[in-house]
């Protein structure tokens, strides 16, 4: 019962930290611009070819055959992705955001090699609560349903085109939009978040 309140819990988080960000960093407009909030969050972004010679001087080139990877060099974050996964680029960069803003890497790494801390993904490992935390993150973050559900976007290619979602995650996300209408309580946080987006809101009327 403990375990299933504590991933009730993580997965209520995932949520909140995506709200707290777009207050925190005042995001008004869809697609979020990705690389900017990594500056803001102090994360240093780039392709797999653009760090081609550092990811290889630090040996983590194994790491490469997932869509991105998060680790800490000198202290410093630093977020890799294939760049040549284009449709999957925003939700992969803001994938590695969440285990950065839920302390992933501090507390659950996968691989520690000479101090550099890594935390992977990969299609190909176990599914695990973490990698699920992190997409509901993604998920609210490049798409927050508390801004969404006055939009009258009802189309799977136009929620594409506006949050940056992929195939798999704006066809999940128009199923949950058309429930949240009905059955939630807007936090203070949602009508914050809401608040800074009010002019993108409008211009879709
Ligand atoms: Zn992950």
């Amino acid at each position: 019962m403990e375990k299933y309140f504590d991933y009730y819990d993580n997965k209520r988080t995932a949520y909140q930290k995506a709200l707290e960000i777009l207050y925190r960093y005042k995001i008004s407009k869809l697609p979020i611009n990705i690389s900017r909030l990594c500056s803001l969050m102090k994360v240093r972004l780039g392709s797999y070819k653009i760090f081609e010679n550092l990811i290889v001087s630090l040996r983590l080139e194994n790491f490469m055959i997932n869509d991105g990877f998060t680790a800490i060099i000198n202290d410093s974050y630093y977020t890799f992705f294939n760049s040549d996964k284009t449709e999957r680029r925003h939700l992969t960069i803001s994938h590695e955001l969440g285990h950065i803003a839920m302390g992933h890497l501090e507390t659950e790494n996968l691989a520690c090699m000479d101090g550099v801390t890594v935390w992977n993904r990969s299609d190909k490992a176990e599914p695990s609560d973490l990698e699920m935390f992190a997409n509901i993150f993604a998920s609210t973050l490049l798409a927050p349903d508390c801004v969404l559900y006055d939009t009258n976007i009802n189309t799977q290619k136009k929620l594409m085109e506006v949050t940056g979602l992929d195939n798999e995650e704006s066809e999940k996300k128009l199923i949950h939009l058309k429930s949240f209408n009905h059955n939630h309580s807007i936090t203070f946080l949602e009508k914050a978040v809401y608040y800074n987006f009010r002019d993108f809101i409008q211009s879709f009327e």
